[in-house]
């Protein structure tokens, strides 16, 4: 099967806060897995992935407390540079970056080709003006843009604008924008948000740490969800990614959806439409 992973974290192990070192050592890993190295070198971690059916990565940045702000678009974009089978997604933190659209303009001339947003987990209101203005940027750009949703895990979290129907007036102002709800509102929203990706063109969800039998039942909810649903791994915190594979090989998922979700979605989403987005909206402007 052929797969487009829209949510692995990569990085720099060593450089990570303790506590999440900790965390991400005790996933069980396939036995010849050290993943401390296919963490933090792009050799290794291609050579995991492509071995199970990965084609294409988004590899997201998050520049936060739980990884000592290191994992900026920055190393983001150095650690995808050399390979295109890697694409990079930065992080923009309005409690670390001073102004967070010259930190998107330094993004754009590192090749960030979209972004993720973490209100919780970095304790930011994710509607001050300075955001906003990044959204708006990102629109133009045709770069895709993708929020925490759902209970998060990291101990710094204030798990406030988790929710996916919070981020309504954001989806409303920029209709052409790309937006993903990762994790799909886990595990207590899933209904507002597959309300939202069946109301707006532009909403969509991804499976980060979502039980693949909760994604058969989205749906069964809302058939033609399955146009929407992209998979995403959350590798490392996902553990061992063929034991995860299984889990998808082994549920009800149809045929048609288990393309969709695992390459089709994705595909559109980043190779053809990204291009396009940005022409319809600079004819806009
Ligand atoms: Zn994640």
């Amino acid at each position: 099967m052929d797969i487009i992973d829209f949510h692995v974290h990569a990085g720099s192990f060593p450089l990570l806060r303790d506590d999440i070192q900790g965390l991400l050592t005790n996933f069980p890993f396939e036995t010849d897995v050290d993943v401390k190295e296919v963490f933090s070198n792009p050799v290794f971690l291609k050579a995991y992935l492509q071995k199970l059916g990965v084609k294409r990565a988004v590899v997201l940045a998050e520049c936060g407390p739980g990884t000592n702000y290191s994992i900026d678009s920055k190393l983001i974009a150095e650690f995808c540079k050399a390979d295109p089978f890697f694409i990079p997604f930065g992080n923009i933190n309005p409690n670390h970056h001073e102004s967070p659209v010259d930190e998107w303009k330094k993004g754009r001339e590192l090749g960030i080709k979209g972004y993720k947003f973490y209100p919780a987990d970095h304790d930011f209101d994710p509607f001050i003006d300075s955001m906003w203005e990044v959204y708006g940027l990102c629109e133009r750009a045709g770069q895709p843009i993708m929020f925490h949703t759902g209970l998060t895990g990291q101990r710094d979290a204030s798990q406030r604008f988790i929710r996916p129907s919070e981020l309504r007036s954001l989806v409303e102002k920029y209709p052409d924008l790309r937006v993903v709800f990762a994790h799909g509102g886990k595990p207590n929203w899933y209904t507002e948000a597959l309300e939202m990706a069946t109301q707006y063109e532009n909403v969509f969800l991804d499976t980060a740490l979502v039980p693949p039998a909760d994604v058969v039942d989205w749906i069964k909810y809302s058939p033609t969800i399955q146009n929407k649903v992209l998979f995403g791994s959350d590798l490392p915190v996902s553990g061992g990614y063929s034991k995860l594979l299984e889990k998808y090989q082994a549920s009800e998922l149809t045929e048609a959806a288990r393309e969709a979700i695992f390459f089709g979605n994705a595909s559109r989403l980043l190779s053809i439409e990204l291009n396009e987005v940005a022409e319809q909206v600079a004819k806009r402007a």
